[in-house]
């Protein structure tokens, strides 16, 4: 049997190659591409530079899928297969003949339940033209990198339309290092339709009630009128940042997705916190020690505790964090703005994927 990943939303990863190109704020710290300086010389990165080929990619894949029905036996699904975790399948840059190799081999694997994720959603529907002549494979997902508002206003509108339009059995988001705050229900109307919105979640455009005068009857319980259905996101991975350089993760920015896809009935899983913990996460035994002096226990909120802690030193670093993303290197509490969240560097393992002190392991239906 292949070795399993410890990836917590897959079973396997298969790369058919390695190399990429940084694309946008989530590729800034690309684990990687670290990978590639430390073992392959660090030549595979950047515009130009030649992509490395993976010589056992495509009989991993073959043997994962001729081990699968043992697989479901052991554990009650078809393996899941992540590729590519070291490059982009839809990166522009490498060589047209790997990919088709790579899709070819991908589209016959129909005992695997593939995951193929892209920080280039715009490059798909091109690169599979011509190439799967039965349609999209239905054992095939697709996944996008979504970091903040920006980028889900930009791609996921993207994403459903190929979702319909390609037959993609089920699409999803991973949001992973996220980086900001971010409302799916709320995405502006692709059309461009003054005042509309897309709750990709749901599957509907929406409008505000006073932009629309239509009589109450047609509109939902929330006073939103509900214009029409669209496809919806099926699944949502959530995860904070690891590696030296990681940037926090405001707690606030997963609660509220957390409830936004409870609301939905959308799956949510929560992969990880990163490098970084928010101070209200942790139980009293966990932050206690991160200051060299404690004082004695109080029977006070965890932040008015911080707020009691006020100017000692940590001994870990530490940080505000803000709800707009902003951070800023200071105890200086004064300093913070409202929502503002104390985290410590305490590193992945530590930190966990604890979420208010639940683990969170959705998944969409075609992955069970
Ligand atoms: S798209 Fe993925 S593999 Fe490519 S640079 Fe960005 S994070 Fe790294």
């Amino acid at each position: 049997m292949t070795n399993q990943t410890k990836i917590e939303w897959t079973d396997f990863t298969v790369n058919f190659w390695e190399g990429c190109q940084k694309v946008g704020p989530g590729c800034d710290h690309c684990y990687a591409e670290a990978r590639d300086v430390r073992f392959t010389g660090g030549s595979h990165w950047g515009p130009g530079a030649p992509r490395r080929k993976v010589k056992g990619g495509v009989a991993k894949l073959l043997k994962i899928n001729r081990d699968a029905p043992t697989f479901h036996e052991a554990h009650g699904h078809w393996p899941r297969v992540f590729c590519s975790s070291l490059s982009d399948v839809f990166d522009n840059a490498v060589d047209r003949l790997w990919r088709e190799e790579a899709l070819l081999t991908v589209q016959i694997m129909v005992d695997t339940r593939i995951q193929l994720l892209t920080k280039r959603v715009g490059n798909v529907e091109k690169m599979v033209e011509g190439l799967w002549l039965g349609g999209w494979p239905q054992h095939v997902g697709l996944m996008i990198t979504v970091v903040n508002q920006a980028e889900a206003d930009r791609d996921i509108p993207k994403l459903l339309d190929l979702k319909a339009r390609l037959g993609i059995p089920w699409v999803g988001l991973s949001m992973e290092p996220l980086l900001g705050p971010v409302d799916l229900t709320a995405i502006p109307d692709p059309s461009g339709l003054a005042h509309s919105h897309m709750d990709a979640l749901r599957g509907k455009f929406w409008m505000p009630p006073e932009h629309v005068d239509w009589p109450t009857s047609s509109r939902a319980m929330d006073g939103r009128l509900n214009v029409n259905l669209c496809p919806w996101v099926d699944w949502v991975i959530v995860g904070g940042e690891s590696g030296p350089n990681a940037r926090p993760m405001h707690p606030d920015w997963v609660r509220s997705l957390r409830d936004q896809c409870a609301a939905a009935g959308t799956p949510f899983l929560f992969k990880q916190w990163g490098e970084w913990k928010p101070v209200s996460d942790m139980t009293e035994d966990e932050y206690r020690p991160l200051y060299r002096s404690n004082r004695k226990a109080r029977d006070y909120e965890r932040q008015e505790i911080i707020d009691d802690l006020y100017g000692e030193t940590c001994t870990v670093p530490t940080l505000s964090l803000q709800l707009d993303g902003e951070h800023k290197d200071t105890l200086d509490i004064g300093a913070w703005g409202k929502g503002a969240m104390m985290a410590f560097k305490v590193g992945k393992k530590r930190a966990g994927r604890l979420l208010d002190g639940i683990e969170h392991n959705g998944f969409p239906g075609a992955l069970t």
